[in-house]
């Protein structure tokens, strides 16, 4: 077994793959009756798949409901994140027992999706946080996520009740991507064991920015584990 993962950018887009039968790469064509697609609410619940969750929120068949996060162990399994601007997350046991993927937007990251996962990862699968490898696509900086004071204190405090430490600015700028790191490292994954894809969607054209382009459009983000 392996695992397989895929950072997206500006293509194959999310809305036009749903025109199409599979997710064409460039290493690879993933046909979506293979893939699970979160119904991605800004929350922190994560759903872990089966079977016949294959081919969620394509079609006919409905995404699964109300959560941000998906694991599953099923090999030929893909899970699927959309992201604009909020950071995915994918992570991968070395051994390949299992995988997740994540979307950590500002409610996401202040909801500490990423500790729930390692919970869950350890609590079902007895997956130890040393156990994974992570991935972090690009999202968005924050001198580009300026947002209320009101917003700003409300997660400063909440990563300040998780033991962590916000990068502070006067200028109520969250900093999602530091966010997700602190909360990698204080869940137990080693640090040599964390990669960060560090674009910024607003200010690389290269990816889809709800914030700077107000668009539908969505980078694909996926990870499985596969036969060799
Ligand atoms: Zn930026």
């Amino acid at each position: 077994m392996k695992n397989y993962f895929y950072l997206g950018k500006r293509e194959p887009e999310y809305r036009q793959l749903l025109q199409q039968d599979c997710i064409r790469l460039e290493d690879k064509v993933i046909p979506l009756s293979q893939v699970v697609s979160a119904e991605q609410v800004h929350g922190s619940r994560i759903h872990i798949c089966s079977q016949s969750d294959s081919g969620a929120g394509f079609g006919d068949k409905a995404k699964i409901a109300g959560v941000d996060g998906l694991i599953t162990q099923v090999p030929e399994q893909y899970l699927m994140i959309r992201t604009a601007d909020c950071a995915p997350i994918l992570m991968m046991d070395k051994q390949h027992r299992a995988v997740a993927a994540l979307h950590s937007g500002r409610e996401g990251t202040r909801q500490n999706i990423v500790g729930k996962a390692i919970d869950m990862l350890r609590a079902h699968f007895g997956i130890l946080p040393q156990d994974l490898s992570v991935w972090v696509g690009a999202c968005i900086c924050a001198e580009h996520y300026q947002v209320s004071p009101e917003l700003y204190e409300q997660f400063v405090s909440s990563m300040q009740e998780q033991g962590l430490h916000p990068r502070l600015n006067d200028n109520h700028q969250l900093d999602i991507r530091s966010a997700v790191f602190q909360q990698l490292l204080s869940a137990g994954v080693a640090f040599r064991d964390i990669d960060q894809d560090m674009n910024c969607t607003h200010a690389d054209r290269g990816y889809h920015s709800f914030r700077r382009d107000g668009s539908n459009r969505r980078q694909i983000n996926l990870v499985g584990i596969e036969h060799e």
